[in-house]
């Protein structure tokens, strides 16, 4: 997963661009980078790291352009290396142009055999590097015709953002896998992945951009044109259950609502499960486990606390250090748990190792009991449209029941949401066009 970010006709494009990544920065941590259109002329920066270790302060003194487009990473194809940071840059027949993509391509190794049969260089090993050699084999008039073009080559999910002199693009797959939003601040157009960011640089939210939509921003002026055959609108509803930020908006609705929704609608279905407190597993546990006290009149206590320091350096520790990184980043508030049987949430079960080292750390900090609740369904199947889940087979829900499942976490029960509450809470009762193929095997595109 990862998040794009773009503003048009603005003097402090560079800057507004950096907080919006910032705001972004929950959906890829890898690398981050940004392109602006410096008097026609596009200029770009990438680096691997959080947001505030690629830029500093002092680049934005040099670094600044009308208009900007940026990216953070969270590679779900591709290696973790700065060659595949984003935004991709390349200067082909219509002239300089800057990619930030979100989503994947399912047809993009065939694409990238082709093309290289055809004597295609690639530089990076991303499937986002396809549509460059797209556009400049294909080209038509203008950069917005070429674009509309070749993403018809395209399978799979995608938010693109393009930048080329005078002109910023945005497009969204036709399916809509993948969010994209305008947003307006004064005179000026912005794209993001989520609202959030819109608002926090002070921004307006307009409106979604549309599945299988082009925006051409020029000259603080809006064209809108469609691209390909229809398709059935299939959101990504992973993005509600864990990736978004809790106050962005989607399909109408506040994601924090919709997971204080859900973890009442399992109130619901649990109405004679007894309990002393419920907990959330933090972060994104947390909406659910509120909302669950609410419904079923428990109180809810907060069980761990939360390291939010834990830095990148603590991501890939040795041996040693591994062992008490789960204390390290989820510490047992001891006095809390003790004796107490615990109703625990959390928003998906995905291999399970999760949840079985939470329980097993409950457990020694005194928990009686830990009735496991999950805030979707079953994960039975590998996401190819850019939610970094492992192949089926490390899927514990492909392999394993219920039952089998919650004796493998050592939990003393296990719930999970099933798929029409899920529905009815993230699309406020009404959006139903959501792509729920990681717990249905029903994928909305051709190719996987
Ligand atoms: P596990 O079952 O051990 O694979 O991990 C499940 C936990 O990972 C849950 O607590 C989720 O909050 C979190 N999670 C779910 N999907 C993802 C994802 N695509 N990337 C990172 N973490 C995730």
């Amino acid at each position: 997963m990862c998040g794009i970010f773009g503003i048009s006709d603005n003097k402090d494009a560079s800057k507004l661009n950096y907080v919006g990544l910032f705001t972004l920065q929950h959906r890829g941590q890898e690398s981050a980078g940004m392109a602006v259109d410096s008097k026609g002329s596009i200029h770009y920066y990438n680096g691997m790291g959080l947001v505030s270790e690629v830029f500093s302060n002092d680049m934005f003194q040099s670094f600044q352009g009308s208009s900007a487009i940026g990216h953070v990473r969270y590679s779900t194809t591709g290696s973790s290396n700065v060659n595949n940071a984003q935004p991709l840059f390349f200067n082909s027949y219509l002239g300089q142009t800057a990619i930030a993509h979100n989503g994947n391509l399912t047809n993009a190794a065939a694409l990238r055999t082709q093309l290289q049969k055809q004597g295609a260089i690639f530089q990076t090993s991303t499937d986002s590097e396809v549509i460059i050699h797209l556009m400049a084999k294909y080209h038509r008039a203008t950069i917005e015709d070429t674009i509309a073009d070749n993403l018809n080559k395209l399978e799979g999910a995608y938010s693109f953002l393009f930048l080329s002199p005078g002109k910023m693009i945005g497009a969204r797959d036709p399916n809509g896998i993948r969010p994209l939003v305008l947003g307006k601040l004064g005179k000026s157009y912005i794209l993001s992945s989520e609202t959030c960011a819109i608002e926090v640089v002070g921004g307006e939210v307009v409106r979604e951009i549309e599945p299988g939509e082009i925006v051409v921003i020029e000259k603080g002026k809006l064209k809108f044109k469609k691209f390909g055959k229809p398709r059935k609108t299939a959101k990504c509803i992973f993005e509600q259950v864990y990736f978004a930020r809790p106050d962005s908006v989607f399909s109408g609705r506040t994601v924090q609502l919709a997971r204080y929704d859900i973890g009442r609608l399992l109130a619901r279905e649990m109405k004679n499960v007894k309990a002393d407190i419920v907990s959330g597993v933090p972060d994104s546990g947390t909406a659910y486990a509120l909302g669950f006290a609410k419904e079923s009149g428990l109180p809810y206590q907060t069980v761990f606390m939360r390291n939010r320091y834990t830095g990148r350096s603590f991501i890939q520790p040795d041996q040693k250090i591994r062992e008490f990184t789960a204390h390290l980043k989820l510490a047992p508030i001891k006095d809390v748990i003790k004796g107490k049987t615990i109703i625990l949430i959390d928003d998906s079960l995905v291999r399970g190792t999760t949840s079985k080292k939470i329980i097993k750390n409950l457990k020694k900090a005194g928990a009686k009991k830990i009735i496991m609740v999950i805030g979707s369904p079953p994960i039975t199947n590998s996401c190819y449209y850019g939610i970094d889940t492992p192949t089926r087979k490390e899927l514990i829900a492909a392999k394993l029941k219920t039952e089998q499942i919650r004796k493998f976490i050592n939990a003393d029960a296990l719930h999970y949401l099933n798929l029409p509450d899920l529905i009815k809470a993230c699309g406020n009762n009404k959006d139903k066009d959501f792509c729920t193929a990681c717990f249905t095997g029903k994928y909305p595109t051709r190719t996987k």
